[in-house]
C-alpha cells in the first residue's frame, strides 16, 4: 500500500482521546512509508493528523473543492494541494489516488465520505480495504447498527465484515494488508446478479 486515505473530522471532538489516534495513525503510516490523502483542511482532526505526518517528514495530498479553500481554510504547507471543482470529483480523486480508506472520529461528512467508498465496494466497483479506527469507542453504536443492519436482513454479513474496526492502527493497517474481498451478490436471495 502506497497511499491511504484517512476521513475525519473537520472539528477537534470533545475527548483528547481523537486527536491523539490520529497521531498514532500517523506514526503507522509514517513507519510503513505509507502517504496520506485526505480533504485538505487544516482545522480539526483533519489538521492534525496532517500536521503529524509532515512533521514526521511524511507525504500528503489534500484535495479540497475551490468552494471550501476559504470556508474550511486549507492547509498551506502540504505535499500537494488539489482543488478540485465539486465534492463529488473532490471524493472520486481521494478514492482514485488511495489504496485503502480509514475513518478516524469525524461528523457528517465523515461517515457520508466512508459510506460511500464502502457501498461501492459492495458493488465490486473497487476491492480496497475500508475501516475504522474506534478511537476512544467513538464508533461504537456505529459498528451495532451496521450488525443490525444485518439481523433485519438488508445487509450481508460479507459485506458488513467488508468494514475492518480495530482501536489499534497497527492492528488495522495489519488486517487491510492480509484483506480478501467478498465474492457475493448484494443482494440477498439473488446470487447471480
Ligand atoms: P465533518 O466530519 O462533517 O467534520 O467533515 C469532514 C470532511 O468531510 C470535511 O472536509 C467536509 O468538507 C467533508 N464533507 C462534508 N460533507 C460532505 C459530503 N456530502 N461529501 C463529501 N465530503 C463532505
Amino acid at each position: 500500500m502506497k497511499k491511504i486515505c484517512v476521513y475525519c473530522g473537520s472539528n477537534p471532538g470533545k475527548r483528547p482521546e481523537y486527536k491523539a489516534a490520529a497521531g498514532f495513525l500517523a506514526k503507522e503510516l509514517l513507519s510503513r512509508k505509507i502517504g496520506l490523502v485526505y480533504g485538505g483542511a487544516h482545522v480539526g482532526i483533519m489538521g492534525e493528523i496532517a500536521d503529524r505526518v509532515l512533521k514526521g517528514g511524511g507525504e500528503v495530498t489534500g484535495i479540497m473543492p475551490q468552494a471550501l479553500v476559504d470556508r474550511e481554510v486549507s492547509h498551506t504547507g502540504l505535499t500537494e494541494l488539489i482543488i478540485v471543482k465539486s465534492m463529488h470529483e473532490r471524493k472520486a480523486m481521494m478514492a482514485n489516488l488511495s489504496d485503502g480508506f480509514i475513518a478516524l472520529p469525524g461528523g457528517l461528512g465523515t461517515v457520508e465520505e466512508l459510506f460511500e467508498v464502502l457501498t461501492w465496494a459492495q458493488l465490486g466497483f473497487h476491492t480496497k480495504p475500508c475501516g475504522l479506527l474506534n478511537a476512544g469507542g467513538y464508533y461504537d453504536h456505529l459498528s451495532a447498527f451496521l450488525d443490525h443492519t444485518v439481523a433485519e436482513g438488508f445487509v450481508k454479513d460479507a459485506h458488513r465484515s467488508m468494514l475492518i474496526v480495530e482501536k489499534d492502527p497497527i492492528k488495522l493497517l495489519d488486517r487491510f494488508i492480509d484483506y480478501t474481498p467478498p465474492l457475493v451478490s448484494k443482494w440477498i436471495g439473488r446470487e447471480n446478479t
